[in-house]
């Protein structure tokens, strides 16, 4: 995303919450859930995702409430204990590689997991409205849209519309990358989480919450062997 732009995305959510509209409008909402918010600390929710992925490396996944009683339990409202920004990637869905069921993790996917700011406005509602004490961005291993913004940048090879749009964001990612030597692609998805999970950390909406109400982390799947590893944060 061309930083004229993500500050744009940026921006909006900021006025949002000048005017008082995402504290106020979806808290009220929130405050008639018949669902109480979680109560897990920010370090207990990291480490119920990281426990849940351990038993997927494992091939022991843990078992997801998805039942019906689950999901009328959950009819009035929702408490997630995390909100995940992953990649639409279809091996990557979070609530497989955490074990998570219905309701627990708040989860938004585009290409690439930038920030836009739908997505921005999501991750507020999640936190500041639901109570989601954890954010994570999540990239992963040989991320197609990764590797697009790097063919991009190295070779100026543009994909065909819509498709830049997915890109353009992660442009400025690929070239901290490349300050940083090794391999572009692999340093390029973790630098492009970090950048997400770092923007999202210093934005006023989050920034007062952190860290003792809220974790931004980023993080980074392994397609091979299934591990999230925490990057920072
Ligand atoms: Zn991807």
């Amino acid at each position: 995303m061309p930083i004229s732009t993500r500050r744009a995305a940026l921006g909006a959510l900021g006025c949002l919450a000048c005017a008082g509209l995402l504290p106020g409008l979806p808290s009220a909402r929130a405050s008639e859930s018949t669902v109480p918010k979680t109560s897990m600390t920010p370090d207990q929710a990291l480490a119920r995702l990281l426990a849940g992925n351990a038993r997927f490396v494992a091939d022991n996944p843990m078992p997801a409430a998805i039942g019906s009683g689950r999901r009328q339990e959950l009819a009035g409202g929702q408490g997630p204990f995390a909100a995940v920004v992953g990649c639409a990637d279809s091996r990557t869905a979070p609530e497989s590689l955490f074990g998570a069921g219905l309701g627990e993790v708040f989860t938004t996917r585009v290409a690439g997991n930038s920030m836009t700011a739908p997505t921005l406005a999501s991750l507020a509602y999640s936190v500041q409205a639901l109570g989601a004490p954890l954010v994570m961005v999540l990239g992963h291993e040989r991320c197609g849209a990764v590797a697009a913004a790097v063919e991009f940048v190295t070779k100026g090879t543009r994909l065909p519309d819509p498709m830049m749009a997915m890109v353009d964001p992660i442009v400025p990612a690929v070239r901290a990358a490349q300050k940083l030597g090794g391999d572009l692609m692999e340093q390029s998805v973790r630098e492009n989480a970090r950048m997400v999970a770092k923007g999202l950390r210093e934005h006023a909406t989050f920034r007062a919450l952190v860290p003792s109400k809220l974790r931004v982390v980023a993080a980074r799947y392994d397609l091979d062997d299934g591990q999230v590893t925490v990057l920072e944060g």
